[in-house]
């Protein structure tokens, strides 16, 4: 294999270019008058790609105050300090063999805004939905980001010719979709007049405004206002290429912003998009973990095949003009890139000129990966465990809450990274098709509370078939068409009958009564008699203890075998320490099903009658995943063995015959990310500010670790570190490839081929 050769530093056209080894560096200059924008010239942007190895640049056409970096326009007015024109830096560029992708259409626009105040989009208070901060007490007045209503005329006045004409004059590569936001939340959805007409027209009701999902007209309204999304963002493909066909075209589904809904929406324009922007700001405020979890949610959500651009933002939370020390930067984008994601590195112009010292860190990941990354290019994730995202679960199963359906999700992914299980996250469409499911050993159902019976039929072949599934709480409770079963959905498969929930705020998991000691010290040994389920509230208003994590369902085991129990706490809250927040003792045994493990068909199914992936998301208590971990490898035979520390991640492709191992080292100075202990009654002040979050200064390098991987291919195995350049040749025992690592620093990326 040639690796970092002329493809390169070859400009392909159409989509094609989209399939390469990139590395994309987007530059916003984002502020109301301009302050650095007669600094930044095509030839500036240019060979700041350049000298970072970036193969793709990102620049607004046109910006949310209404204004373009382009000349000629017939629909907005010309950015008025700006040296930088899109159409020579496309040129400039195209020369250099970097690949310009244009920012048009976000419904951001204050020029439209000024011009039809009646078309912006308007919540249910009657305030004008902005995309800009506000204080929360503090009105919106002539805000500088308001949203535009793509119900109003201004699809067709403005967004459409916008697009064709931004694509003809600026001839770019791709155009992105930056942010095209139209939600179905009460506090952002639209109520304008366009809406409301729109809405009487087409299905016969009136826009409702209140928050209400038994309201039929309510359910109607939230997916409609999907359907509206995809119409615009259609229209907008068409218009762009009409002037330029095989235009790519990117969106950003921002995953973790917008309550999650960039997910539902990217699952409804995944056939009209040629890619996805996860925009992943958040990472500074979530840790380790978090840019994984999003990139293989997104890949899930677009089958797996269209590019996934995730972004490491050059500075550090919302301190634009500052850099992080580089190890910040670097990690990210590690991250991103051994999860399987294009990286995307984005700076505003304040930063270049102020403080662009984290762009060298930049450059030297982007420096390797131009060598290494065309590795990748082809290769698919190892198939193992898929966990499932199911966005209608999203949208409907705790419909105001979602967060705690994507803790419960984020958790069993922490887990299986903490313990080097490999894993995909799998969108509910593949639920329904048998052979996507069969490419995974274990399928994860963590409390998907929505499921279509036709999921049901498929997942219970699966099992028949020889699949293992494992699910949480309340799996399936709701069918697509949000009816009850009444039951879970697979109680045959699980073994189980489902009772109903029970919220206790506070109960325990019992790992020893009724559980023959043969079970016991295999499965559990080391771990306590009992286990507590439940924390104390965030919020402490009224509840004192979290109502989703003390909540349970009461299961009767039908042909399942129990593998823990549940046993009462003594007391609602508990009495010690700090009487009425902490955790109450362990009362008596309630000989309910808390963890049961079924036989199916060929496969097995276990269920967990608690959210467990939440507690692990909250708390990160290793007991929690070792109640995962241990059933689990008991069931499925684990592809890989290491001894490596649970701060270490590896992301395991394979190619045709060779496999490809990331592996990244999380082990750093330590991150405090500080929480608050809340207030309760009679408040006074905290001790010190609550809210301090620290960037990744010093990586601790490993030493002495292995890895070993199933190994089906010839006994000699040549391993080589894609990075060093230096081979190895190992020899394959009982079909593991055993591969020692001398030392690990920030990254390694080991190539593993059959030799002969
Ligand atoms: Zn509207």
């Amino acid at each position: 294999m040639q690796i970092g050769v002329s493809l390169s530093r070859r400009c392909k056209t159409g989509l094609e270019w989209l399939n390469q080894n990139l590395r994309a560096l987007q530059v916003n200059i984002e502020d109301p008058y301009g302050y650095f924008a007669d600094r930044i010239t095509s030839e500036s942007l240019v060979s700041l790609a350049e000298s970072l190895k970036a193969n793709v640049l990102v620049v607004f056409a046109r910006d949310s105050w209404g204004r373009v970096f382009y000349r000629g326009s017939a629909i907005y007015p010309l950015h008025r300090r700006t040296s930088l024109y899109v159409e020579d830096l496309v040129s400039h560029a195209r020369r250099k063999g970097i690949q310009v992708v244009i920012m048009v259409d976000h419904t951001a626009n204050r020029f439209i805004y000024r011009k039809h105040p009646s078309w912006a989009q308007v919540n249910i208070d009657g305030e004008v939905v902005v995309l800009e901060h506000y204080p929360a007490e503090e009105r919106v007045r002539d805000p500088h980001w308001p949203q535009i209503c793509p119900n109003s005329p201004a699809l067709e006045k403005f967004f459409v010719p916008e697009a064709e004409e931004a694509i003809r004059i600026t001839d770019a590569d791709g155009v992105l979709l930056d942010s095209f936001r139209y939600l179905p939340d009460s506090k952002k959805a639209c109520f304008c007049s366009f809406c409301r007409e729109r809405f009487k027209r087409e299905t016969g009701l009136d826009l409702p405004r209140r928050l209400n999902e038994e309201d039929e007209a309510y359910r109607l309204a939230w997916e409609w206002r999907y359907k509206i999304t995809r119409e615009a963002i259609s229209k907008i493909k068409e218009a762009v290429t009409r002037v330029k066909p095989e235009t790519p075209l990117l969106y950003n589904s921002h995953p973790g912003g917008w309550a999650g809904r960039g997910n539902r929406v990217l699952e409804g324009v995944a056939d009209i998009i040629d890619g996805v922007f996860a925009e992943a700001t958040e990472t500074d405020f979530k840790g380790p973990g978090f840019l994984t979890f999003i990139t293989k949610l997104n890949r899930g959500i677009v089958g797996g095949e269209k590019p996934v651009f995730v972004s490491r933002n050059a500075f550090y939370m919302l301190r634009v003009p500052q850099s992080p020390p580089p190890l910040h930067v670097k990690m990210g984008l590690w991250e991103i890139f051994a999860s399987g994601g294009k990286p995307w590195v984005t700076v505003f112009s304040s930063q270049l000129f102020t403080d662009p010292r984290s762009l060298e860190a930049v450059g030297e990941v982007y420096e390797t990966i131009d060598r290494i990354g065309e590795y990748m290019v082809g290769k698919r994730p190892l198939r193992h465990v898929g966990l499932v995202f199911s966005n209608v679960t999203h949208d409907w199963y705790l419909h105001a809450h979602p967060e705690y359906y994507v803790g419960e999700t984020i958790g069993f992914s922490l887990m299986m990274m903490h313990s080097h299980m490999p894993f995909e996250i799998i969108p509910d469409s593949y639920l329904e098709d048998l052979a996507k499911l069969a490419e995974f050993k274990c399928i994860v159902l963590a409390n998907t509370g929505v499921l279509s019976e036709k999921a049901e039929k498929t997942l219970k072949r699966y099992v028949e078939s020889g699949g293992t599934i494992i699910g949480t709480h309340e799996v399936g409770v709701l069918r697509e068409d949000l009816t009850y079963r009444e039951a879970l959905a697979l109680d045959e498969v699980f073994g189980v009958s489902y009772e109903g929930p029970l919220k206790w705020g506070y109960i325990y998991l019992d790992l020893v009564h009724e559980i023959d000691s043969e079970l016991r010290s295999s499965l559990w040994n080391g771990l306590p008699e009992a286990i507590p389920l439940g924390d104390a509230s965030s919020v402490f208003r009224r509840e004192r203890a979290d109502p989703m994590l003390g909540e349970s369902v009461r299961l009767v085991a039908r042909s399942a075998k129990p593998l823990a129990f549940f046993r009462i706490a003594k007391s609602a809250y508990g009495y010690e320490y700090t009487l009425g927040r902490s955790t109450p003792a362990p009362g008596r045994p309630l000989g309910m099903p808390a963890i049961v493990l079924n036989e199916h068909g060929r496969g097995r199914a276990l269920y967990y009658a608690f959210r467990l992936g939440l507690h692990y998301d909250r708390l990160g208590h290793p007991d929690y995943l070792e109640l995962f971990r241990r059933p689990l490898e008991a069931l499925v035979a684990t592809p890989l063995k290491t001894n490596a520390p649970p701060t270490v991640q590896v992301e395991v492709y394979k190619g045709k015959d060779e496999m490809i191992v990331h592996l990244v080292n999380h082990t750093f100075n330590q991150r405090m990310l500080d929480a608050p202990s809340w207030p309760s009654r009679q408040t006074i002040p905290a001790f010190d500010p609550y809210y301090s979050i620290h960037p990744i200064t010093t990586i601790i390098p490993l030493r002495g670790i292995y890895i070993s991987i199933r190994w089906d291919g010839s006994e000699k195995v040549l391993v080589r570190d894609a990075i060093e350049g230096s081979e190895d040749i190992i020899v394959a025992k009982n079909g593991w490839a055993e591969i020692p690592i001398s030392e690990l620093r920030e990254y390694k990326m080991l190539v593993i081929e059959p030799r002969g």
